[in-house]
Formats: structure tokens, C-alpha cells, sequence
């Protein structure tokens, strides 16, 4: 079998290689890679105008995925309209086969024994633009990267590194914050930076949309540090202090915290150094696709003197907007540029107008929203209640949300997308991981009603725990929204878990359904006896169902053999080369298993209102993920788990 390769570009020659890797076990016969000139057997692959294939008609072949697969036995064209929609296709014909990825790393790679390659013909637009996961919680190098090779598998074409070297995250894993089992060390601002290059090499191997920045331009024009969230209480000099926010009479850092430190924007020189700032910035970081310009973190934090206060802190963002993009304009770049409706930005601009729409996306992030609702228009949304500076209360329901994305998209058309946390905190909340997965599905269907272009996942890069559901369910639905969150989840537990998923499948919506994450998402009464009979009945599920995992994570692969016997399964329940993946999968089942008991047995020690009983069983949680850290680190960021549960328990 020969793969012919119709281009020189490194990510399609990546793709060549990993069709020919997977292939190899896939048939278990030999796959040659290169060009094979005047050989007519074998697959071909490369973009749609190389291969005499027209493309369909679409807004920006830069930015959207288009992919092309004809594949007959060993031969046939696997095509994209770019680089990167080239590897895409690889990794779609690769799942017609049957092969699956059900989280990051190489024992989360599910690749069947076929005796015969089936027929595949795909022609397919994702449903979205914009399907890309953002770097947050404490992230290695290797954490990064391998989400980095993971997300093209599951149709995911962006990856944002936040800030300009994405320090705090990886300094949170290296420093091993929060966990005194394991001994770490702080990192330098170089360190980072030699990690961010590291995965940009990755995410440039796969020609994924690379974004940039985001927080950091409010300090460190202004020779301010702006790493991290961490407090600095020195005053900083008159030439610095003048160009901050006033508020309350003082211009200082907000509670000590520079990233948190919003300018005095009405000052035009302000303006002028934020912006000049962001235009030297991009052009000397070309490999920046998508660049973003936020201002501080947190809230209620805006200037209050003569310049600004009678001014909406929006006004002043699209003012700067306009200021830039003429900059950028003059200088000949045409890096695109995010701007955030969040927080004190919810509401609109009442004046200024962004002139040049095409330089901008939009992106939503409701931050403050519930998890409890999806997206939806089939409710009244509300419009924006008046803006107060700096006493503003933030929207909790999602139409309350939809109402502020509706107030900015009366004036602004262009390209957007949703930034949000659903595996940032909240699937901690979720010890099942079932009505995150559900939500996630009715949200990534959802974003086109409330117009909105994809979404890119501000989250803990260890997110596969206790499985990949929940990721799986938002590649496969922001590739196609139509997809029912039922056909994924029974797709996913046969591929991650092998003959017996149906029974992980069950026995995971039983926990989460007996969590209730409403309740600890703190959305119901903390003392409520109902739900304390609901967590009191978790250990008993648990201990009922620890003899299928111990009897899954014992069974060995199933021997080369006995194969032939199990034809007429469908693939994915043929032993074929599940062995490593599954016993993987229940092996962190398992583990789930026991946190989940103690865990429950704390939150219904809180829902009878015994909190000294709570706070020690809260400590044996803690106490027991922080001890299996070094081996639940690939799918469990612990940083972040205990900080959120933590939250939960005072
Ligand atoms: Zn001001």
C-alpha cells in the first residue's frame, strides 16, 4: 500500500506520516510513505486545488476547514483546502475506519484490525470556524503538547496560548503549587518562553490557528510586570500612577494586582502606548494568527476621572479598536484582532462604532453564567439593564448573557466566538462528567442561533477525568452540530472502555446524577437533607460497581488469535488493539471511583450541616488526589480541583 503525498508543505507531510503510522496498525501490513511517481495504487493526498478538486465556496480558506476524502480499498484522494484541513481529513477518514483518540497520549489511541479497508467518501464544512481550547489551570510543557496533537484528531483547529508566554500556567504545574507530595520549583519568565516555543512548534506542525496575548497589554507597555494575579503592594512611581484608573479619588493598582488594572483610557496618550505597543508586538510576532487585545481582569474596576466618567468603558475599547486597526493599517499588517465583551465590557458602546469590521472578531465570554442552562432563543431575553460604573451586578441565567451579546451585535457584524468555561471549573462540579458533556452539546449546537461563529475553551488542560466525554462531545459537535450528544457518548464508552463501556456509560450517570451538580455548583441550599439522602446513596453504587473495573483493568489484551473468532462484532468491540487504551481508561476509572466516595461522603456531611465532618472529609479528598497526583496528572489538574471543590467547601 502506497501513500503518494502531492505536496511539499510540513503539515501535509505530516499528515502523510500519521495516515501511514495508524494505517500500518490499522492493516497490519506495510504503508509506504513518500511520492511513488507513475504509480497509480495508493492514496494521494494534498489541498483540493493540487488534486484538480474545486473547492466550495467559502468566506476565508485561511480560516475555515473544508475536507475531501475518496478512499477505495488502498487507493484514492484524501484532500483539504489547506495545509491544516489536510490533516483534518486524514484524522476523519482515520474515524470512518473506526479509530479513535479518547483523550491525549498514546494510551488514549484506539486504532481497530481491519482485514479489508471499507469504501469512505466525505465532503464536509464544519459547522463552525472557530473550534480551538485555550491554555488555563497548571499546564507542563508536555500537558500543552499533548492537547496540541490530540485536538486535530478530534477536528479542533485553534489553540491560544494567554499572555505572552503563558508563565502563571506553567509555573503553576512546575512550582507544583497546592500539593506538598511533590516537590517543585518556580520558573523564570525565560523558562516559559521556551515552553510557549515548544508549542508553537507543535501547533505550527499541524497548521493550527495560532492566538496570542489576550491579558497583559494594560501593564506591560507601561514597564509593569503582568505575568500572573499575584499581589504586588508597592506604590508604583508618579510617571506610571498617572496613567492609571482612578478610582475612588486614587490611581493605583486594584487591590494590588496589575493585571487587574484598568487605565485611564480617556487620556489619549494611554491610548497612543497601549496601541503602539500591540502594533510593534504583531509585527515582530508573525506566527501570531489571531491576536488578542483585552483589557484588565476584573470588575467594577474603571476610571472615574474627568477624562473617563462620562464615557461607557466600551466606547473607549472601540475607540482604541479604531485607533489600532488605522496603525496596523498604516503599517501594512493584517493580523486580526480579538476584542472581549466580559464583565464591565457587557455592555455596548452607546457612541463609537468599530469602522473596520473585517480587522475584528468578537468574543463572548459569560463569564459569570450558570452551567444549569444552555444556549437558547426559545426564552425571553432580556436587554441590558442600565449601566452604573463601577456598581454593576453581572448576569447569572444564560438569556440575561444572550441579552448583552444582543446588544453588541445590533452594531457590530463581524466574525465572533464564544469563550467559555465549562472545563475550566465547573466540570469539577461533575464527578460523572454526563451533564457537562450534555451541556456542551446543547451549547456547541446553540452557538449558531445566537449567532455566534464556535467557541474556544478557556480550561485545565488536564480535563479527561474521569473521561474524554466531555472534550469528545465538543469536538465532534463544533465540528457538526447536528451530531445527537446520544451518538457520541455510546460512540465514545465503546471506543474508551471496550465490550463493557455500556456498563462505565450507566454507572457514570448515576454519579453525576446523584451529585447533582446544581447543588455543587452551590445553585440549591447548602444544608438539605434531600440531597444528602441522594450523596449518602454514592458509595453503594461505587462498591457495586468496583468489580467491573477490576475485572476490566485485569483482562489482557485479547491475543492476535482469538481475533478471527469476533468477526462479526463491530469494530469497535473486536479486541483488535484496545488492550493499552481501555485497561488505561478504567484504571482512571477506578481512581474516580474513590475520590468520588470520599468526596460524596463530604458534601453530604455538608448537606446535614455537619461542617466539622465535611471539612475532614473535604482533607481525605484532598489528601488523596494530591497522593495519586504523579499518576492521575495526564487527565486530573489538581491545582485546580482542589481549588474549585475547595471553594465549596469554605
Ligand atoms: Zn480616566
Amino acid at each position: 500500500m502506497k501513500i503518494i503525498c502531492r505536496s511539499d508543505h510540513p503539515t501535509i507531510a505530516y499528515a502523510a506520516e500519521e495516515l501511514a503510522r495508524c494505517l500500518k496498525r490499522v492493516t497490519g501490513s506495510a504503508v509506504e510513505p513518500g511520492c511513488c511517481c507513475g504509480c497509480d495504487e495508493g492514496i494521494e493526498l494534498g489541498l483540493m486545488s493540487d488534486l484538480g478538486l474545486a473547492p466550495p465556496k467559502i468566506a476565508d480558506p485561511v480560516l475555515d476547514d473544508v475536507v475531501f476524502v475518496d478512499v477505495k480499498g488502498g487507493g484514492g484522494i484524501i484532500a483539504g483546502i489547506n495545509p491544516r484541513s489536510v490533516l483534518l481529513a486524514v484524522y476523519r477518514y482515520l474515524t470512518e475506519l473506526g479509530c479513535r483518540w479518547v483523550r491525549p497520549g498514546a494510551d488514549g489511541e484506539y486504532l481497530p484490525r481491519l482485514d479489508k479497508l471499507p469504501p469512505v467518501k466525505i465532503s464536509e464544512t464544519p459547522s463552525y470556524r472557530h473550534r480551538g481550547v485555550c491554555i488555563e489551570g497548571a499546564s507542563s510543557v508536555e500537558h500543552v503538547t499533548d492537547m496540541v496533537d490530540w485536538m486535530p484528531k478530534l477536528g479542533f483547529n485553534g489553540y491560544f496560548i494567554q499572555f505572552r508566554e503563558g508563565h502563571t500556567f506553567f509555573d503553576r504545574w512546575y512550582a507544583h503549587d497546592g500539593n506538598p507530595y511533590l516537590e517543585g520549583k518556580h520558573i523564570s519568565a525565560e523558562e516559559a518562553r521556551e515552553f510557549r516555543d515548544k508549542a508553537v512548534v507543535e501547533i505550527k506542525k499541524r497548521n493550527l490557528l495560532y492566538h496570542g496575548v489576550g491579558h497583559g497589554w494594560t501593564c506591560e507597555p507601561f514597564g509593569i510586570g503582568g505575568l500572573g494575579w499575584e499581589k504586588d503592594e508597592s506604590e508604583q512611581p508618579a510617571e506610571i500612577s498617572q496613567y492609571l484608573a482612578e478610582i475612588d479619588g486614587e490611581r493605583k493598582l486594584w487591590h494590588g494586582v496589575a493585571l487587574n488594572t484598568n487605565l485611564c483610557y480617556g487620556n489619549p496618550k494611554v491610548r497612543d502606548i497601549v496601541t503602539s505597543e500591540i502594533v510593534d508586538y504583531s509585527a515582530k510576532h508573525p506566527e501570531i494568527d489571531i491576536m488578542h487585545f483585552w483589557l484588565a481582569d476584573g470588575s467594577n474596576n474603571h476610571c472615574e476621572c474627568e477624562l473617563c466618567r462620562d464615557t461607557r468603558p466600551a466606547d473607549l475599547y472601540v475607540r482604541m479598536l479604531n485607533e489600532l486597526d488605522k496603525k496596523l493599517t498604516a503599517k501594512g499588517l493584517n493580523t486580526r484582532i480579538v476584542f472581549l465583551i466580559y464583565v464591565d465590557l457587557l455592555w455596548p458602546p452607546e457612541h463609537e462604532k468599530i469602522a473596520n469590521p473585517d480587522r475584528f472578531i468578537l468574543m463572548f465570554a459569560p463569564i459569570t453564567r450558570t452551567y444549569s442552562e444552555p444556549f437558547a432563543t426559545d426564552v425571553p431575553i432580556p436587554d441590558p439593564p442600565p449601566f452604573e460604573r463601577n456598581k454593576l451586578a453581572f448576569p447569572r441565567s444564560v438569556a440575561e448573557n444572550i441579552g448583552f451579546l444582543r446588544a453588541w451585535q445590533a452594531d457590530f457584524k463581524g466574525d465572533s466566538f464564544d469563550f467559555d468555561y465549562h472545563m475550566m471549573w465547573d466540570h469539577f462540579r461533575d464527578p460523572g462528567y454526563i451533564p457537562v458533556s450534555k451541556i456542551i452539546s446543547q451549547d456547541a449546537r446553540g452557538l449558531r442561533d445566537i449567532g455566534i461563529e464556535g467557541y474556544v475553551s478557556c480550561q485545565v488542560q488536564r480535563s479527561f477525568f474521569p473521561t474524554g466525554l466531555p472534550m469528545t462531545v465538543m469536538g465532534r459537535t463544533l465540528w457538526n452540530r447536528d451530531i445527537p450528544y446520544d451518538k457520541v457518548a455510546d460512540d465514545y464508552f465503546a471506543a474508551a472502555f471496550g465490550p463493557d463501556g455500556k456498563l462505565a456509560k450507566g454507572y457514570l450517570e448515576s454519579i453525576s446524577y446523584l451529585f447533582g451538580p446544581p447543588y455543587v455548583r452551590g445553585e440549591t441550599p447548602k444544608v438539605c437533607p434531600e440531597n444528602a439522602e441522594s450523596l449518602a446513596k454514592i458509595g453503594g453504587v461505587v462498591d457495586a460497581f468496583l468489580p467491573t473495573i477490576e475485572r476490566n483493568i485485569a483482562t489482557p489484551p485479547l491475543p492476535p488469535l482469538l481475533r478471527g473468532g469476533m468477526k462479526n462484532l463491530p469494530p469497535l468491540q473486536r479486541g483488535g488493539e484496545g488492550g493499552v487504551c481501555w485497561a488505561k481508561s478504567w484504571f482512571y476509572l477506578k481512581h474516580s471511583a474513590h475520590i468520588c466516595k470520599l468526596l460524596a461522603s463530604a458534601c453530604e456531611a455538608g448537606a446535614r450541616d455537619d461542617k466539622d465532618a465535611a471539612k475532614e472529609r473535604w482533607e481525605a479528598t484532598k489528601r488523596y488526589v494530591q497522593e495519586h497526583e504523579i499518576i492521575l496528572h495526564p487527565v486530573l489538574d489538581v491545582f485546580f480541583f482542589i481549588n474549585t471543590l475547595g471553594w465549596f467547601f469554605g
